[in-house]
């Protein structure tokens, strides 16, 4: 495929491509055409001629919606290959006073590096949960903010927060958590300077305490109250190991749902991390209230944490995204890949039909926008939604041989990206980031493991 380098935001017309739009009939050899930041039409066929307009040939390629990263910590990006065969509770231990050595210029190569490893595995939309906020070393999260813009992608940051360190029973040590009244005014003023809640919009704020070990009951309560007031999303981990299950039932009587079910945590404006360890009445609630679940795959393999009940959740009607998970518990994990991790594992759990290849797509996409409330401007490839989408070339030597494209991406290695567009504007050509230097973006994020280690060091 023959790409200019910085193809414009008028119209774009792509040709001879195989379309699998997630809603509606998939389309073997047709077009798309976007004008702007939205997609005009698609269907069969070439395209009607545009003056003007850029024609791209998408032969050998599959478009598919952008995917859809829907949890994440960036920063972690700084502290990969670290406690590599620990639980969750004692990888956490191990890495919390590392974190508290984090800053600003951390933050900001961290997030540099991987929001454009996240652009190159096929994500558009992104999602980033920060927790962690140090007194006195910049504004973490403007830093993170920053990286999205000059990377491009839609960015969703979620206010993360923990007030309920080891003196009150929290499993973090006091120095990295917070005072709730400085959470809530930061976590408001986040929302207040960021959000922007426009159809096109490229930033959305999250209120995203960290966990029920980490976060108090009026941290819960409270931020809750305040993203309501306020109109934004809820997101936390939740029931990712049997050591949380034990922690909830020991300290607060109940297992991790029913307490977030007593702390009014449950509905449509929410979305957990994690759901790995639920009963059949935990699947039944999920579904019932219209919450929904971040199933990050690669992270709970990893860290032994357990396999989500992803297909029992879709069966029941539940909604369920994708997520890479930080990337200290999911190393250089591509978010294309996780569709094979999901398809795989649950088919190693429930059986060859526990998962398609469709569905798969569909978690990584519809399922994603779902969990971020903006399933009617992205998720699918259908007119008058954001031009945000992914060519995958799938008629390379070897991967030519698979008869089915969608199976080729989702059951094979990640093919190729011939095209990323994130409202029409191209992020990735030719399997290169266009946005900004490749190489410099990724060097941005080994010196920022090199800055926190040095941190660290210097903290003890
Ligand atoms: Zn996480």
């Amino acid at each position: 495929m023959n790409l200019p380098d910085d193809l414009p935001t008028g119209t774009m017309l792509i040709d001879n491509v195989h379309i699998a739009p997630v809603a509606g009939p998939e389309v073997r050899s047709g077009h798309i055409r976007i004008e702007g930041d939205r997609i005009a039409s698609l269907g069969p066929g070439p395209a009607p001629d545009v003056p003007g307009a850029t024609r791209i040939d998408g032969g050998g390629c599959l478009a598919t919606p952008g995917l859809v990263n829907t949890h994440h910590h960036l920063y972690q990006w700084a502290s990969q290959g670290l406690v590599q065969e620990a639980t969750l509770f004692e990888w956490l231990t191990a890495l919390y006073p590392v974190w508290a050595a984090l800053d600003a210029e951390v933050v900001r190569g961290a997030a540099t590096a991987g929001l454009s490893w996240l652009a190159l595995s096929g994500c558009t939309t992104a999602s980033d949960h920060h927790y962690v906020f140090p007194k006195g070393r910049g504004d973490l999260l403007a830093a993170e903010i920053e990286a999205a813009r000059e990377v491009g992608l839609r960015f969703h940051p979620a206010r993360g927060s923990m007030d309920r360190g080891e003196s009150k029973g929290g499993l973090p040590p006091d120095s990295v958590v917070e005072e709730l009244d400085d959470i809530l005014a930061a976590t408001a003023a986040a929302v207040d300077a960021y959000h922007d809640p426009s159809p096109s919009s490229m930033l959305r704020v999250v209120v995203a305490p960290c966990s029920p070990f980490s976060a108090s009951a009026e941290l819960m309560t409270e931020s809750a109250a305040l993203a309501r007031a306020r109109g934004v999303r809820l997101h936390t981990h939740l029931a990712e190991t049997l050591d949380e299950e034990e922690h909830c039932l020991e300290q607060f009587g109940v297992r991790p749902v029913d307490y977030m079910e007593r702390l009014d945590w449950l509905g449509p404006d929410v979305w957990f991390a994690h759901a790995v360890h639920l009963s059949d009445g935990d699947l039944d609630k999920l579904a019932e209230t219209g919450t929904g679940v971040a199933h990050c795959p690669s992270s709970n393999g990893r860290l032994g944490a357990g396999i989500a009940r992803v297909s029992e959740l879709l069966r029941r009607g539940a909604n369920v995204g994708l997520g890479v998970d930080g990337a200290a518990s999911s190393e250089l994990t591509p978010l294309v890949g996780e569709m094979r991790q999901a398809l795989l594992i649950q088919r190693a759990r429930y059986g060859p039909q526990a998962l398609t290849a469709r569905q798969a797509l569909e978690l990584a996409t519809l399922g994603g926008a779902r969990n971020l409330g903006r399933q009617d401007e992205l998720g699918t490839l259908e007119p008058g939604k954001l031009a945000d989408l992914a060519l995958w070339q799938v008629d390379g030597p070897f991967t030519a041989a698979v008869a089915d494209p969608v199976c080729a991406l989702v059951f094979g290695p990640p093919p190729p990206l011939a095209l990323l567009l994130v409202g029409g504007r191209t992020v990735v050509a030719g399997g290169e980031l266009r946005t900004m230097a490749q190489d410099a973006a990724g060097r941005a994020g080994a010196e920022a493991r090199g800055r926190l280690a040095k941190l660290a060091e210097g903290a003890h």
